[in-house]
């Protein structure tokens, strides 16, 4: 499932590639994704010029030069694939996770551009795409999200404050969107393990030094694995020939049974269900 850094990676392909870019037609072949796509997609998009790809949290923003955008969510398994007109394409994936090259099936939505068309292929189709007619609707489609890890609203006081009397634990309200946009599970885990807290700890209970680890490590983390091509378990080369290799540097996701890679510590990486959602850490360095 891609995570904030994914669809970052993603956004930096597409924005290179079709920036300023004029839509000569969309073909929808299939409508029916997580929210059905909008009858009227095609003729919205067409002739329009995209001036801009942006992101928030894990949605794509597209920028339109006659009015207003297009979002598309990704879901569990979208991609997004460049596909140039009459030239070889060995690997037309812009992101690092699911097939380098355009599978045979489930390419929903295509949009052609001059020489290139970009695919959308989603085989458990929770991925999903729609319009948004201004800037005003565009931000209210986004408040029931709360602020990135990136953003100056996401503070010491912040944390504080919603922290306040709330019994749940840190993992749960760090995959809270509403507390914090963008942090899937793997990242979760790895903030908690550089800020030394355990998962199950109650929010309530945290200092004002485990609030300021978190501030730091979840905007670092984020920021190295943007960096480093977001992370997957399946490694292979993007559009761009990069390699996404994060998952070298994860110090507790998926390593349960292994030593812990504190160099002072000889703890044992658990792994725990928290919440339907797999959670490793280290019991000796997180508290
Ligand atoms: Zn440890």
């Amino acid at each position: 499932m891609p995570e904030l850094p994914e669809v970052e990676v993603v956004r930096q392909s597409l924005n290179k590639k079709i920036k300023q870019k004029k839509v000569k037609k969309v073909i929808v072949k299939n409508r029916n994704l997580r929210f059905k796509i909008p009858k009227n997609f095609s003729v919205y998009l067409k002739n329009q010029i995209i001036t801009k790809v942006d992101r928030f949290s894990k949605y794509l923003i597209f920028h339109l030069s006659e009015n207003g955008y297009f979002l598309l969510h990704l879901g569990m398994s979208g991609t997004v694939h460049l596909v140039k007109t009459n030239k070889k394409n060995l690997i037309t994936n812009t992101s690092f996770y699911n097939s380098p090259v355009l599978p045979k099936k489930h390419n929903h939505v295509e949009i052609i551009f001059e020489n290139f068309k970009i695919v959308y292929n989603d085989p458990r189709r929770f991925g999903f795409m729609e319009i948004i007619k201004n800037t005003l609707l565009l931000k209210k489609r986004f408040s029931h999200l709360g602020p990135e890890p990136f953003d100056t609203n996401f503070d010491l006081s912040y944390l504080v404050s919603s922290f306040k009397k709330k019994k749940k634990n840190i993992k749960n309200f760090l995959l809270d969107q509403k507390f914090i946009s963008g942090i899937g599970n793997i990242y979760a885990s790895e903030i908690l393990f550089l800020s030394k807290i355990n998962p199950n700890k109650r929010v309530h209970l945290l200092k004002k030094r485990d609030c300021k680890n978190i501030l730091i490590y979840s905007k670092k983390i984020l920021l190295k694995a943007i960096k480093e091509g977001g992370s997957t378990i399946r490694n292979f080369k993007s559009s761009s020939g990069k390699v996404g290799n994060f998952q070298k540097n994860l110090n507790v996701y998926g390593r349960e049974g292994l030593n812990c890679k504190l160099s002072l510590c000889s703890g044992i990486i658990k792994k725990k269900i928290i919440s339907n959602r797999s959670t490793f850490f280290c019991k000796t360095c997180q508290k």
